[in-house]
């Protein structure tokens, strides 16, 4: 072969594995096809599927308890693709204290073919109100962002059952390993795998789980392959090499989140923590039945409102003030800001998420930054 040729087909010519104990990342874009025209390898164009992708949505399907998975380029597309996959027309009960990014979805991008409500899903009574003969899906998010509410998701599937609705559940502050809503009775599970799954603040993407093969499932797949909002070959690597050790770090995480939450709790320029795995939580029995820990997430109201709020995440010297949550290093940030004016997220509220330090660091920096 000439030149031009071999630096093309050189590197190709190999057809035996060579037998790597980590699944190498697959690049190709696509796959050969045999001689009868059927695809052996599994995968014919990797928009469709690609091994680095099945791969990841094996183990996040498995790690959730459920049959299948679709992974996406972001936790925001994994959820829009559930809501594209109903009919305009649809109704959908929402969490008053819906992830931010996903209200703000509903609101701009589905106003003209959704209908939603955004109620307080702690109150059963009140979501059974609001089921019209439109409702077709109850979106829940447990803990819920930014005020850490606590949602009973074994109640709430029983009223989607009764009503013949869906069920799905933004599980991402829990992760698959802190609680499994599919064997509470959801059918759908999300997870912004840019946070605990990937867990070092490196990676985008978004997953969803079903716990059957139904339309709704098969609306969704179709989704993610022809609307191709897939994540890529390397994305899924990272994905998959962080999730070997989420269920330590998931952990560490909840070690660190409740002795800090108790730290808070006991400070004199604290006003309300809010984390499910203090017994001062309002939902905390709920808590204590759905999750096996509970995270290192949490908020905090101080006193002094907005200045002094903002006063706090500027002192902090090992906590990033920044977005996101669920890496290894501890962020903080005044959530209002975050989310603009017309939020209502508390001025004084402080969100933090929890790293993998020391917690006598941890603690010790907000001894500092708390001035009260
Ligand atoms: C971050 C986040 C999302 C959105 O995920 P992206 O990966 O940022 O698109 C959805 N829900 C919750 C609870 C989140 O924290």
């Amino acid at each position: 072969m000439k030149t031009e040729t071999l630096a093309i087909h050189a590197g190709n010519l190999f057809k035996a594995s060579t037998n790597d104990v980590i699944k190498p990342i697959s690049l190709s874009t696509t796959f050969l096809r045999d001689e009868d025209g059927g695809y052996s390898g599994g995968h014919v164009y990797s928009r469709v599927s690609n091994p680095n992708r099945s791969n990841l949505e094996k183990t996040l399907a498995e790690l959730e308890k459920g049959v299948d998975a679709c992974a996406f380029s972001s936790g925001n597309t994994a959820g829009m693709s559930l809501f594209q996959a109903f009919k305009p027309g649809s109704h959908i009960i929402a969490p008053d204290d819906m992830y931010w990014g996903f209200k703000k979805q509903l609101q701009s991008i589905f106003s003209e073919t959704l209908e939603f409500d955004f109620i307080d899903q702690t109150n059963l009574e009140l979501i059974e109100s609001y089921i019209k003969p439109s409702t077709v899906l109850i979106w829940t998010e447990t803990p819920s962002n930014p005020l850490l509410k606590i949602t009973d998701i074994k109640a709430i599937s029983a009223i989607a059952k009764k009503n013949n609705l869906a069920l799905a559940c933004d599980s991402t502050f829990a992760s698959p390993c802190l609680q499994n809503p599919i064997l509470l009775g959801a059918d759908i599970v999300m997870h912004s795998s840019t946070k605990y799954i990937g867990g070092h603040s490196d990676v985008l993407g978004g997953v969803l789980i079903t716990a059957k093969q139904d339309d709704l499932w098969h609306a969704i797949r179709n989704i993610q392959q022809i609307g191709g909002a897939v994540p890529s070959p390397f994305d899924c690597f990272l994905l998959l090499r962080s999730i070997k050790t989420m269920p330590y770090r998931m952990r560490a995480h909840s070690e660190n989140g409740i002795t800090l939450a108790k730290f808070l709790e006991a400070h004199d320029a604290v006003e309300k923590v809010f984390y499910p795995g203090l017994p001062s939580h309002p939902q905390y029995e709920i808590a204590r039945k759905q999750m096996t820990a509970f995270g290192g997430m949490l908020s905090i109201l101080v006193k002094g409102g907005a200045d002094e709020a903002r006063w706090v995440v500027n002192s902090v010297k090992i906590f990033s003030q920044a977005t996101s949550l669920g890496g290894v290093e501890s962020l903080i940030e005044h959530r209002a800001s975050v989310e603009g004016p017309d939020t209502k997220t508390p001025q004084n509220l402080i969100r933090i998420s929890v790293g993998l330090e020391h917690i006598d660091d941890l603690i010790e920096d907000l001894k500092q930054a708390l001035r009260f």
